[in-house]
């Protein structure tokens, strides 16, 4: 049985690697160079539209992780990565050519591996697929995804706010509340005094602001107006908007604040937050500086910052499995950019999995979940529990994962034995689970 991967770019190319060398055809298809995407500029697979850096390469840090945990499940983007690297201190760069040529020879050499240069445009009806067709999908594609997965469910651009981990804020100045104290304590609130409002809005005014892409503009036009763009109305609209503080008293002093941030619960388990109504085109440094004056912020991670940008997604929680295989039709699979995972080295990830996955599927054995404790199940758990209504894509970070049975302080000590434990589990896992060996 062969299986169809539609897209050849960071998710593609490693589940098309993935089946290959589980000894199943595969039928990759690519619409470059016929038809382009607004980002890309070669033919190459596995092209790298923008920065050349696969980001930290210490396993201390979560991506690290994610990367060296690709390693020991044979990935092509790491073989192709460490041998194309480039100096770049703590980051994993790569000389971009190089690198997605490897890819494009390996796969384009690969008597598995028959490759169709064309856009698809409708999803084969028969057969195992994977969708990877990224955050810049083409429109008849997109349209043949909305009809399958429901028009609700496809999201075209990502206007996201920052998101904290919980155990950075300074819990004395934040208080649990919702407005009018209806329902449950819902959120976290920063109150802020006029004086500190005062620092907060002229900052947030006056920092720097992302570049905005031609092919991105339509993102304000579809009505979700970034925090820095509202503020530009008048110094109190905030206070009328997301920083309204009506219905809240700060108990510390009994009087409602003169404005208050509030922060939404973002994972099931409770530990990360994200702002809430900041979605924002702010540099990222520029967030860190301006939104560490909201109070309880002041020392705040930022596991993921505001973005604005155009972005294909769809709503995974809803209709992925931890497989990645789509709940309503257990042969079709997503990868990629396009399930809500952000970055290369995580859209590469999702893309081993699911040519992991549509491999065993093909051989009539029963996909795997990866362990919750690797960076790789982490990222999947996030995905495909995220809580309901307004899911936004995200990196990896130690925030996704399960927590130490011991607490550990220190960022790179926890990292450090958060990355031991995944390993361990990761190395275990795949002597047990007989029918991934190869
Ligand atoms: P892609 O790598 O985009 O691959 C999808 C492939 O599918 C493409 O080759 C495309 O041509 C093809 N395709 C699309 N539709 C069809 C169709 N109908 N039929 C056949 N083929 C089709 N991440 C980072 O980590 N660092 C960055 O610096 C970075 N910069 C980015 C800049 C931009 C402008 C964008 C849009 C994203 C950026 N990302 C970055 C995010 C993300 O990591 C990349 O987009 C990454 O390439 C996603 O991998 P993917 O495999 O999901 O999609």
């Amino acid at each position: 049985m062969s299986v169809t991967v539609i897209g050849a770019g960071l998710a593609g190319s490693e589940a098309a690697w993935q089946l290959a060398r589980r000894g199943i055809e595969v039928n990759l298809f690519e619409m470059r160079p016929h038809k382009n995407t607004p980002a890309h500029h070669t033919q190459n697979f596995s092209e790298l539209v923008c920065s050349n850096s696969l980001r930290a390469a210490a396993i201390e840090n979560a991506v690290g992780l994610l990367k060296e945990e690709m390693r020991r499940l044979g990935s092509l983007t790491m073989l192709a990565a460490d041998k194309h690297r480039v100096p770049a201190g703590g980051a994993l760069a790569v000389d971009r050519e190089g690198f997605s040529r490897e890819i494009t020879d390996l796969l384009e050499n690969n008597p598995l591996v028959n490759i169709h240069r064309e856009e698809l445009i409708t999803i084969p009806e028969e057969g195992i697929v994977i969708i990877a067709t990224g955050p810049l999908t083409s429109p008849d594609l997109s349209q043949a995804i909305a009809r399958l997965t429901g028009e609700g469910y496809l999201y075209f651009y990502d206007a996201a706010a920052p998101i904290v981990s919980l155990e950075s804020l300074d819990l004395n100045k934040v208080f649990r509340a919702s407005r009018y104290g209806k329902g449950e304590e819902a959120y976290l609130n920063c109150p802020m005094t006029r004086e500190e409002y005062d620092v907060f809005y002229n900052e947030l005014i006056n920092a720097e602001r992302a570049p905005i892409k031609d092919f991105e503009k339509q993102v304000h036009f579809e009505g979700c107006m970034p925090v820095e763009v509202l503020a530009t109305r008048g110094r109190d609209t905030l206070l009328y908007g997301p920083l309204k503080p009506v219905g809240l008293t700060d108990p510390r002093t009994g009087k409602r604040p003169h404005g208050v941030v509030q922060l939404r619960q973002d994972n099931a388990e409770g530990t990360l937050y994200n702002l809430v109504g900041f979605q924002t085109n702010l540099k990222w440094g520029e967030q860190k500086r301006v939104f560490s004056l909201i109070p309880g912020l002041e020392k705040a991670e930022f596991v993921r910052y505001g973005v604005m940008h155009r972005n294909t997604y769809i709503n995974s929680p809803e209709l992925l499995e931890p497989t990645l295989q789509l709940k309503s039709d257990e042969r079709i699979f997503f990868a990629g950019q396009i399930t809500g995972v952000e970055g290369y080295v995580e859209s590469a990830a999702a893309g081993l999995v699911a040519g992991m996955n549509a491999a065993l599927l093909a051989l009539d054995k029963k996909p795997v979940m990866m362990p919750r404790e690797t960076a790789h199940g982490s990222l999947l758990h996030y995905i495909t529990t995220a809580p309901g209504g307004n899911f936004q894509p995200m990196n990896v970070t130690f925030g996704l994962f399960p927590e130490l049975p011991v607490k550990i302080k220190g960022k790179r000590e926890r990292g450090k034995a958060q990355a031991e434990r995944s390993v361990q589990i990761l190395e275990h896992w795949m002597e047990q689970e007989k029918t991934i060996q190869i």
